[in-house]
């Protein structure tokens, strides 16, 4: 799809463009992360979506390709597990046929666990997909098992990684830090992918969802997660890549590459955020910490228009005021008494 003049670029109610898409394809998963899914709630008789209720590739790809129209020129694809949903690798050359409103492919990329990704990694790649990221929390098999809480061992995460490296994806490794957790195991995560070539990120563990008994005392602030690798391998901050980026970047002072810190509790990033996610029934939702989405499968599946689809986005995208963790870092009262937050799992990460 080429540029329209008919889609100018849309901007929300604090000037932020849409840039980026998070489709979640399912919201199953293999795991039971501490905190994401903990299995006193999403137990044996946990009720997922029925298969008629998800998005099909061709809803996912017709919405992509319209929010592409409208700016979008990233997609992530998330869960759940997205490598769960069968046949992922024809979704991606899919969206592949995509092209951004100045006429270039999209960049598609997947945050997994990496449990599939040793058999996945280059179907991915042949489909058009350009980059992974692995979420793994620990090296220490112990302390990744009490968080995967199903017994899956590291040696077959890091098996996944070396085959997204061997399939030419870009990988990145997403460590959630969670106090008297994990904590322990940011030096050894650090040392191990330190020149590797792979970005270690580390990212501060949130107050997602209405399941994981989240406190501010489990956090580990990003500047801490610098000053204990600093004071081993030094480090310096680097420019950002682009405006809007999550990550803040550093590297290794001795060229051992890059590191980066996503201080969504410490250091909200809300007045640069282009995100917008869509859940796996097709609920648009304009924040991670969103209570309530907008019915986009219900819109599709009535037999509407590419221009009404469109013309529903941009709205939705024009009247967005959200910056949930600006408001968090000043503790305002409309924090209290909120609705119901939406499950990372639904909503994809
Ligand atoms: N299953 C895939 C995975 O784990 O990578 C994709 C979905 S998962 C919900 C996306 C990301 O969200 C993961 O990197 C996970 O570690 C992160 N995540 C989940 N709950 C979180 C929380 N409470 N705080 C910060 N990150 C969280
Ligand atoms: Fe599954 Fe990812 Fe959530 Fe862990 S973080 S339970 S792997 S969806
Ligand atoms: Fe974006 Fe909402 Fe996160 Fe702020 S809290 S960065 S608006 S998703």
């Amino acid at each position: 799809m080429g540029s329209s003049p008919d889609y100018p670029l849309v901007r929300d109610a604090r000037g932020r463009a849409l840039r980026d898409l998070r489709i979640s394809v399912t919201d199953r998963c293999n795991f039971r992360c501490v905190y994401c899914m903990p299995k006193e709630i999403f137990g044996r008789d946990f009720q997922y979506l029925p298969k008629s209720s998800l998005l099909t590739f061709e809803e996912i790809t017709r919405l992509a390709g319209i929010a592409a129209l409208h700016g979008v020129e990233k997609i992530r694809l998330t869960g759940g597990e997205p490598l769960l949903r069968v046949g992922l690798p024809d979704l991606v050359g899919m969206l592949s046929a995509i092209r951004t409103s100045d006429g270039h492919p999209l960049d598609i990329a997947v945050t997994t666990n990496g449990s599939a990704l040793a058999h996945l990694a280059p179907a991915l790649k042949e489909a058009g997909m350009s980059r992974v990221t692995v979420s793994l929390d620990s090296l220490d098999n112990a302390t990744f098992t009490a968080m995967n809480d199903v017994d899956f061992p590291v040696s077959r995460v890091l098996k996944g990684i070396d085959a997204a490296r061997d399939a030419g994806l870009a990988v990145k490794v997403n460590m959630v830090v969670k106090r008297g957790f994990n904590d322990q195991d940011i030096l050894p995560m650090a040392r191990h992918f330190k020149g590797t070539g792979h970005i270690l990120r580390f990212i501060e563990y949130m107050d997602v969802g209405s399941t994981n008994g989240w406190t501010m005392n489990e956090v580990v602030p990003s500047a801490d997660v610098i000053a204990r690798i600093t004071a081993e391998m030094p480090l310096e901050v680097i420019v950002p890549n682009y405006s809007g980026e999550t990550a803040a970047r550093w590297r290794y002072q001795d060229g051992g590459g890059e590191i980066g810190v996503i201080s969504s509790v410490t250091q909200s990033f809300c007045g640069s955020c282009t995100r917008v996610r869509v859940s796996t029934e097709g609920r648009l939702f304009t924040c991670l910490f969103a209570t309530e989405g907008h019915d986009l499968r219900g819109l599709m599946r009535s037999g509407c228009s590419d221009e009404q689809l469109g013309g529903f986005l941009a709205n939705i995208w024009r009247a967005r005021d959200d910056r949930y963790s600006e408001l968090r870092s000043a503790q305002t009262p409309s924090m209290t008494g909120r609705a119901k937050k939406i499950e990372m799992s639904y909503i994809g990460g």
